[in-house]
């Protein structure tokens, strides 16, 4: 048991059984023991790998994609350079390192990270020396001018709600107390408003899952494109439209049970892309593009072997491991998606 585990049963003998969304925000934020507030979970030693931390060409060729839709933009000065849950900041590193030739970019760019946890705001401090960036808790407070904005694994960290479908209605998946552990139950069916739209995709008993917080980040995101330039690239796992039970709990590198170890479990769900596009209107969405696909078009093979060239023996392996990591369809390069916005009338982000 995990002093969170003591507090959740604690409050669900007073206040009855907890959403999926309120049992996840409690989990990776409460101040303290939430998982993201108390631990750094990324890298080898940590629980689980991401995409920049596999590979800095991960983080170079974002940057440059980032870079050629300001050129193509018209390089609008002053901008903002944001990102999304920002981990150790290495994709930010990346993305600086790679732009610093870039005529103009720098010293037009104001760097803007949106991260909860402080913990992780003083790792960014340290991994951006040299760019004193504005850290804001939430993409309400990003400046109005143009925006160049990136997430990667950002929008799988936020809270969802599930159901599963009954009838004409949703049964929600809700968190509740057994003997003296946690268990998942399912409330009496209802009627959900924001589901209305998927009685005609689903059929009795497929589970839907609703991520709330993001609609409002990608509404906000897509307005502030639209309105001043900018573009969004959002990296993520998931598809067009949420469908069956994507909730997940990965400590130490694999999979665990999400309710056994409250705070000490990275929590996530896949990311329904379609929604996200949606909300983002008037911004217009590039089609969805697979990670592999995204990058193999900016040309992270020709970047692979250029780096190649230089390494030998161990070095080389874990190279060519890590290129085929993050585009193999196998591994990361068809899980992952890219959805780029853009405003109405502007190119597209390259790689989209
Ligand atoms: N992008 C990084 C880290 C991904 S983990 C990488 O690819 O390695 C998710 C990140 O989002 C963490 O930095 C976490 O602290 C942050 N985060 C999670 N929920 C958040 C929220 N509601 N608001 C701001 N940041 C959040």
């Amino acid at each position: 048991m995990t002093p969170l585990a003591d507090r959740l049963l604690a409050q669900i003998a007073t206040t009855g059984p907890m959403t999926l969304a309120d049992f996840m925000q409690t989990c990776l934020l409460d101040p303290e023991h939430g998982y993201y507030t108390t631990r750094t979970p990324f890298g080898v030693k940590g629980d689980f790998v991401t995409a920049p931390e596999i590979s800095q060409m991960f983080g170079e060729m974002i940057g440059l994609a980032l870079a050629q839709s300001w050129l193509d933009q018209g390089s609008p000065t002053p901008f903002t350079l944001a990102e999304a849950g920002p981990g150790r900041g290495t994709m930010m590193a990346d993305i600086l390192r790679v732009t610093r030739g870039i005529h103009g970019f720098h010293d037009a760019m104001r760097l803007v990270l949106i991260e909860a946890a402080p913990t992780l705001r003083a790792l960014q401090a340290d991994a951006l020396p040299d760019h004193h960036p504005a850290w804001i808790a939430t993409v309400e407070d990003l400046p109005k001018r143009p925006l160049w904005f990136v997430a990667n694994e950002f929008f799988d960290a936020l809270p969802i709600r599930q159901f599963q479908r009954a009838g004409d209605g949703w049964a929600e998946t809700v968190v509740t107390r057994y003997d003296d552990g946690l268990g998942f139950a399912r409330a009496a069916p209802t009627p959900v408003r924001a589901l209305e739209h998927r009685l005609a995709d689903t059929t009795e008993g497929d589970i839907v899952e609703l991520c709330t917080a993001a609609q409002p980040i990608a509404a906000t995101v897509g307005q502030r494109i639209a309105a001043h330039g900018g573009a969004a690239l959002i990296i993520d796992y998931g598809d067009a439209r949420s469908l069956g039970d994507t909730f997940q709990a990965v400590q130490n590198h694999g999979y665990v049970n999400p309710l056994e170890t409250p705070g000490q479990a990275d929590l996530t769900a896949h990311v329904d892309f379609e929604k996200l596009a949606r909300a983002a209107l008037p911004a217009v969405a590039a089609p969805l593009t697979t990670q592999g696909e995204f990058l193999e078009r900016l040309g992270i093979t020709d970047r692979a072997q250029a780096l190649a060239a230089r390494l030998s023996e161990d070095a080389l392996d874990r190279h060519v491991a890590a290129h085929r990591r993050l585009t193999h369809p196998e591994e990361m390069g068809t899980l992952f998606k890219i959805l780029a916005l853009t405003p109405p009338g502007m190119p597209r982000v390259p790689g989209t």
